[in-house]
């Protein structure tokens, strides 16, 4: 279908548009494209037109025009850019329509969508393309994830560290992402010949805690976390939205241990991150990969032979023992070892890489790292590199497409909005129950505004907050609290204290 349709298109564009050349077309299973060079101007406003003109060369035809987009010809930056129009194609108007729905489904759930309505993070030209802001509401969601997740690894072992955003290149030169990552590091000089690097990663940061002490054998497994923001260097054209940004906040955790104590740390890094997406209501649509190295070029890693096959083994072991069923994707491994790679999907189907646990015996040798064992000798220990959260960027889109912005309420920017039935009369009352709230430490707005009361229930609604109350003569008179829940219709209540109650068990509720 997708080869037919892209002759179609040829056509339409070779018949409406003049002078038309470098044209090419191509298709696969999913997708047909063609792409030319054309002097006139031809945007996605044109794709109803053309559509027309294609189902009239053939009316048994079931398609949709996709996007617009410049593209080089031949691929080659030096050369032309030329248009690019993306199509695809299906035998019959009940997959199309199928499909068309799918659509407009995800721009629903776009998280850029969802991020501005819900005023959780926006984007500034003078700031920059890819460097994200949180707005006040963004960043509870994002500090109340922190929290949550570095309650839950302190159960697991872990401790919080904290270390600069810059580092001398050095470090990064001795860990080896100076060499493989050059073309993605932030360089940072200044007039007094400071020259830094921005961090791209935190482990070789941790490794020099790890070292500022002589470590015995009995205080391993040494576990370090941190939050915090890396920096990379991506494509200028790449960045866009959440999901590919210069400045990634991540949520970082790192595991010294002795050799015999690899296969336990992997084991319990598995179970943190299977606490952690059960906790969020995610883990049941998931699939790991088992990121090995490519074969064929051992040159593009670091570390010897010996270690690799023996990592690649372990991740293996606890694959089986765990029963994650991880399929071995060739090529995919860190500069450094082998890793287990959790993957779900955004709002269009795509897989998104979020936790991961990787295994990595070559970065301590780099950095000389020891303890001291049982007979007093020095020995090497392993580092496991883990993330569970992943980047909150990335981890943000997961949730809001996944949930369609509707956040679980310990996570809710606003957890309880109060609305007067009317202003004049319910005004001194409500300010009371926000104060009450507040001292409770219950995040809390009151809609004073002009507008009407049904209005304001629409707007709390589209703003997700997960309850609203209602305070009208019945409430003020009576000491009580009438509140819905977000999606219900139905209305309760309860006197000030049990209202408390209720909502405090709401908010421990995972
Ligand atoms: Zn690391």
């Amino acid at each position: 279908m997708n080869e037919k349709c892209c002759e179609l298109l040829k056509k339409v564009i070779q018949k409406e548009y003049h002078n038309i050349r470098l044209d090419d077309m191509f298709y696969n299973a999913d997708e047909f494209y063609y792409q030319f060079k054309v002097d006139e101007q031809i945007s996605e406003k044109d794709f109803n037109k053309l559509e027309k003109e294609i189902k009239k060369l053939d009316s048994n035809i079931y398609f949709k025009l996709l996007k617009i987009s410049g593209v080089y010809y031949k691929g080659n930056a030096n050369n032309e850019m030329i248009t690019r129009i993306v199509g695809v194609a299906f035998s019959n108007q009940e997959e199309l329509n199928k499909y068309l729905q799918f659509l407009e489904e995800a721009k629903e759930r776009d998280h850029r969508k969802i991020g501005h309505d819900l005023d959780l993070f926006c984007f500034s030209d003078y700031v920059g393309a890819g460097l994200p802001l949180y707005t006040p509401r963004g960043t509870i969601v994002k500090d109340e994830l922190q929290k949550e997740m570095e309650k839950l690894c302190r159960k697991y072992g872990f401790q919080k560290v904290s270390c600069p955003s810059l580092a001398d290149i050095s470090l990064f030169e001795t860990s080896g992402h100076a060499g493989k990552f050059n073309e993605e590091l932030f360089r940072v000089e200044s007039p007094k010949g400071h020259k830094f690097v921005l961090k791209p990663v935190q482990c070789p940061h941790h490794t020099q805690i790890y070292a500022s002490k002589i470590r015995s054998y009995k205080e391993l497994p040494i576990r370090y976390m941190e939050s915090d923001k890396q920096y990379r260097a991506e494509l200028p054209g790449a960045v866009g939205g959440l999901s590919r940004v210069y400045a990634i906040t991540v949520e970082d955790g790192h595991s010294f241990c002795r050799r015999e104590q690899v296969k336990q740390e992997v084991i319990n890094m598995c179970n943190l991150i299977k606490d952690f997406y059960t906790r969020m209501g995610l883990w049941d649509q998931y699939w790991v990969s088992l990121s090995v190295r490519d074969y064929n070029h051992p040159e593009k890693y670091i570390g010897s032979k010996e270690d690799w096959d023996l990592c690649e083994q372990i991740l293996k072991e606890v694959s089986d023992e765990l029963g994650l069923k991880a399929k071995k994707c060739e090529g995919e491994a860190a500069l450094y070892g082998p890793k287990l790679d959790f993957m779900f999907k955004d709002a269009l189907g795509r897989d998104i890489q979020i936790p991961t646990v990787q295994l990595d015996f070559a970065m301590p040798k780099r950095f000389g790292l020891f303890y001291i064992d049982e007979n007093g000798e020095k020995q090497t220990p392993v580092m496991v590199h883990r993330a569970v959260l992943g980047s909150y960027e990335r981890f943000l889109v997961l949730l809001l497409e996944q949930f369609k912005g509707v956040l679980p309420i310990w996570l809710s920017p606003v957890q309880v909005n109060i609305i007067p039935v009317s202003l004049k009369y319910h005004d001194d009352y409500c300010k009371k129950i926000q104060q009450i709230l507040r001292d409770e430490d219950i995040r809390v707005e009151y809609d004073d505004s002009k507008e009407q009361m049904g209005k304001k229930i629409r707007h709390s609604n589209l703003m997700k907050n997960p309850i609203t109350i209602i305070i009208g003569d019945k409430e003020k008179e009576n000491n009580l609290i009438s509140y819905r829940r977000l999606g219900e219709e139905k209305t309760d209540t309860l006197n000030i204290e049990e209202f408390i109650k209720f909502i405090k068990k709401e908010i421990n509720k995972r």
